[in-house]
C-alpha cells in the first residue's frame, strides 16, 4: 500500500529496471518509507502553512551526514578516490597522493551558500516542519579542481552518474515553460531529506534541463553550476529555479503558504503570482515571499540588462520587473536584489556585521531587513570524539542532538578537571585523524597546527599568512614547529583566483628550505569532505577576510562545536563572539560598514598584526602541549570551553526557529502537531 501511494506521487522513472530494488513498503534506500509519506500529505494539506525553499545550491554532504546505507551499485563516477597535495616538501607531492575511497557528495553545491541551504534543509526536517526544497541538477556539478604542480589550479570538468546516487529518484514528470523564443522542458528530480531521528524528511525537487525534448542549447542550461558564458545563460539558469521552481509545485499541487528565497537568484519566481494581477493584488502576493540576502559587495547583486532579459521573458514579465527592480542610476538594468527585496516583506542579512552594511547601503529598507545569523547543522559538523564526549556528559548537558543550544551548559563544567582532560583527548583524538592522513607528509600530533580553507576570493586574502614568511619561520624557530594546511578552489572563471593558488603554492615551495620548522600542505578539491575533516581535527582554525566583505562566513561555526579556536579578523559571525573568548581577534576594523569602496586589501599592515597575534597563539600553545604533556589547567583550555559554549548559538536550529519566528511569521508550519 505505501508503496503505491509513494508512486503515485513519484512516477519513478526506470523503477521496475533499478529502483525497486531499493524502494518498497517499508524502506526508502534502507531508511523507513513512512516519513515520506507524511510529508507529501502535509505539503497536500490546506490546514498547514507550507514552505517553499528556493536556492540555486545545496551541499548536503551524504557522505559525512545521512548516507543512505543502501547504496546501490556506485559507479566509479559517483565516488572519489584520490586528491594530491601540494606541500613545502617537494618531491614527494609527486609520487605520494591521498586515498580515501568515498562516495562523491552530491554535486550540486559550490561553497558556502550551498552548505548552509544544505543544513538548513537538514534542520527543517529535524523539526519536523513542513517545507519542501527546490534546487537544481547539476549534471556536470561544479568543477573538479587538479593541481597542477606549481602552477596552480587546472579546473575540470565533472562527471557524476545521477541515475545510479543513493537517494535520488528520476521521475517520469516534465514541465514546460514557454518563454519569448523558446520551449523549455524540465525534467523532475526528487531526493528525500531525512531528519537525525529519521523520522521526518523535506523533499528536495531538482530540475533539469538536460532531455531530448529540448534543443540543444537548452539542454545544456543545466550542465554547470555558476557557469556565467553569457547574460542568456545565467538569465534562463534563473528562470528555471524561479519560474520552473514554482511550476514544479503546481505540478505536485503542494500547498504552500510562504515562498523563502535563499538568495536572490529565485526572484524570478514571484514573476508566477504576480502576472495578470492588479497592484493591490500584487500587493497582497508580496506578504507570502520572504528572502535571505548573503551578497554584502554591490558588484556581486545580479544586474541584467532589459535587453538581455528580452531575449528571454516575454513583455508582462519584463514590466513587472521593472516596477520592481530598476536602480535609478541605471534605467536600463533589472537589479535582482531589488526585485527579491521588492517583492518580499521579510529580508534578512546573515549576520548582525552584515545587517549594519545592507542598512548602509540600502537606506530606504531599513525597516525591513533584519538579521538572522547564519549557523551549521550541529548532527553533520561534530566529530566523532565529540559526539562521544557530549554524551558523556549528556546529564549536564542535556539532550544537544534535539536541542543544540543545551550545549551553552558546557560552561558548567569548566572547573570538572575529568571533563578538561576528556575534552583534550577528544581534540587529540580528531588531530590524530588529520595526521594518520596525511602521515607521509611527517605531520606530529603535537605540533602546533593551524588550517586556512575556503573559497578563494580576494577579499578572504588566502595568502596572508604566507606574506613575510621570515616572520613565521622566526615564530616557528622560538617556541616551536607550525604546521599549515590549506585548501580552496577558485571559480574556473576566476582569473584572479586562479593567480591566487598560484601565488599560495610559490611561496609554500620557497619553505623547502625550513621545513622542519614549518610544514605546509594544501589539499586539492576542498569539498564539505575536506571541510569537516580540516574545521575538525586542527588546534587554530583562520579567517582573514577584509571586513566588512564577510558577510557571514560558516566554517569558523562547524570549528568552535568542535573546540578548534578562532584567529579571525573582526567580521561576519564573529562580531557576534567579539567578546567571548573563543581564540584571538587582529587586523583592520572597519567602522563605516561601507562595501562599496574598492578593495584595499591592506595585506601589509594585517599580516603584521596577524603574526604579533600568532606569537602568542604559538607561544601559549606550546605551553599548553608540552611534547605530549598537557597543562590542563591552561588557558587555552577555557577557550576551548568558550568555544564550544558558543556552538550553542551559531546553528541551525537556532537560525530555523528565528526563520519561522522573525521572517515567516507562521504557526503552523509543522507537520505534525
Ligand atoms: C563550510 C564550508 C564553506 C563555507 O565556509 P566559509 O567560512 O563561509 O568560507 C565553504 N565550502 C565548504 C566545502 C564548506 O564545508
Amino acid at each position: 500500500m505505501s508503496l503505491q501511494r509513494f508512486l503515485e506521487i513519484n512516477p519513478v522513472d526506470n523503477f521496475d529496471g533499478y529502483y525497486s530494488r531499493y524502494i518498497n513498503d517499508n524502506s526508502f534506500f534502507g531508511f523507513p518509507l513512512e516519513p515520506i509519506l507524511k510529508a507529501e500529505e502535509a505539503l497536500l494539506n490546506k490546514d498547514l502553512t507550507s514552505i517553499a525553499y528556493f536556492s540555486m545550491e545545496y551541499g548536503l554532504a551524504p557522505s559525512i551526514y545521512n548516507t543512505f546505507p543502501e547504496k546501490g551499485d556506485l559507479p566509479e563516477a559517483n565516488m572519489f578516490r584520490r586528491h594530491d597535495v601540494f606541500s613545502n616538501m617537494r618531491g614527494l607531492d609527486y609520487f605520494l597522493d591521498i586515498r580515501l575511497d568515498k562516495m562523491l557528495d552530491l554535486p550540486i553545491y559550490s561553497g558556502g551558500l550551498g552548505v548552509l541551504a544544505g543544513d538548513t534543509v537538514k534542520n527543517m526536517a529535524d523539526l519536523g516542519m513542513s517545507v519542501v526544497a527546490i534546487g537544481i541538477l547539476w549534471n556536470k556539478g561544479y568543477f573538479k579542481q587538479n593541481f597542477w604542480f606549481r602552477y596552480g589550479q587546472l579546473p575540470e570538468e565533472m562527471h557524476w552518474d545521477p541515475w545510479h546516487y543513493p537517494g535520488l529518484i528520476p521521475l517520469n514528470k516534465e514541465i514546460k515553460l514557454d518563454m519569448r523564443n523558446d520551449t523549455l522542458y524540465l525534467k523532475l528530480w526528487k531526493y528525500y531529506v531525512y531528519s537525525y531521528d529519521k523520522r521526518f524528511v523535506v523533499p528536495l525537487i531538482l530540475l533539469d534541463a538536460n532531455i531530448d525534448a529540448n534543443i540543444e542549447d537548452l539542454q545544456r542550461l543545466t550542465d554547470q553550476l555558476y557557469r556565467s558564458d553569457n547574460p542568456w545563460w545565467k538569465i534562463y539558469q534563473r528562470v528555471i529555479l524561479g519560474l520552473g521552481g514554482m511550476k514544479a509545485l503546481d505540478d505536485f499541487q503542494y500547498e504552500i503558504a510562504k515562498y523563502h528565497l535563499n538568495e536572490g537568484h529565485a526572484a524570478f519566481a514571484f514573476l508566477e503570482k504576480a502576472r495578470g494581477k492588479e497592484d493591490n493584488e500584487i500587493e497582497q502576493e508580496k506578504k507570502n515571499f520572504v528572502y535571505t540576502c548573503h551578497t554584502p559587495v554591490e558588484a556581486g547583486h545580479d544586474r541584467f540588462h532589459i535587453n538581455d532579459l528580452r531575449l528571454v521573458l516575454n513583455d508582462e514579465d519584463i514590466f513587472i520587473l521593472k516596477q520592481l527592480g530598476t536602480e535609478e542610476s541605471r534605467p536600463d538594468m533589472i537589479n535582482l536584489t531589488l526585485v527579491a527585496m521588492n517583492a518580499s516583506t521579510h529580508i534578512n542579512a546573515v549576520a548582525q556585521k552584515h545587517c549594519w552594511v545592507m542598512h548602509n547601503q540600502f537606506p530606504a529598507y531599513k525597516d525591513r531587513i533584519i538579521a538572522v545569523t547564519n549557523g551549521i547543522h550541529t548532527l553533520t559538523w561534530v566529530s566523532e570524539p565529540f559526539r562521544n564526549l557530549f554524551d558523556k556528559y549528556k546529564d549536564v548537558i542535556g539532550d544537544w542532538q534535539k536541542d543544540p543550544t543545551c550545549l551553552k551548559n558546557i560552561a558548567n563544567l569548566r572547573h570538572n578537571q575529568e571533563f578538561r582532560m576528556d575534552l583534550w583527548n577528544a581534540h587529540q583524538e580528531n588531530k590524530k585523524q588529520l595526521v594518520g592522513l596525511l602521515w607521509r607528509w611527517g605531520l606530529d600530533e603535537n605540533a602546533f597546527t593551524l588550517a586556512w580553507a575556503r573559497r578563494i576570493a580576494a577579499y578572504k586574502r588566502p595568502s596572508l599568512i604566507l606574506r613575510k614568511p621570515e616572520r613565521l619561520v622566526e615564530i616557528a624557530q622560538k617556541y616551536g614547529r607550525i604546521q599549515i594546511l590549506m585548501a580552496g578552489k577558485a571559480h574556473p572563471q576566476d582569473n584572479l583566483g586562479f593567480t591566487f593558488i598560484r601565488e599560495l603554492m610559490d611561496k609554500i615551495d620557497a619553505l623547502y628550505e625550513y621545513r622542519q620548522y614549518i610544514r605546509i600542505a594544501m589539499l586539492e578539491n576542498y569539498d564539505t569532505y575536506f571541510g569537516k575533516l580540516l574545521t575538525n581535527t586542527v588546534d587554530v582554525w583562520l579567517n582573514n577576510p577584509l571586513p566588512p566583505f564577510e558577510a557571514s562566513g560558516t566554517s569558523g561555526m562547524k570549528a568552535i562545536l568542535n573546540s578548534v579556536l578562532q584567529l579571525t579578523t573582526l567580521d561576519g559571525w564573529v562580531v557576534e563572539a567579539e567578546d567571548k573568548d573563543i581564540g584571538w581577534i587582529f587586523g583592520y576594523r572597519d567602522e563605516t560598514n561601507d562595501a562599496s569602496n574598492e578593495l584595499n586589501l591592506r595585506l601589509d599592515e594585517d599580516a603584521d598584526a596577524l603574526y604579533d597575534a600568532l606569537e602568542q597563539v604559538v607561544q601559549l600553545y606550546y605551553s599548553t602541549n608540552k611534547a605530549g604533556n598537557v597543562d590542563i589547567n591552561s588557558p587555552w583550555i577555557d577557550k576551548m570551553i568558550n568555544a564550544v559554549c558558543e556552538a550553542s548559538f551559531f546553528n541551525t536550529y537556532r537560525m530555523v526557529y528565528d526563520y519561522l519566528n522573525r521572517i515567516w511569521e507562521v504557526d503552523k508550519a509543522f507537520a505534525t502537531a
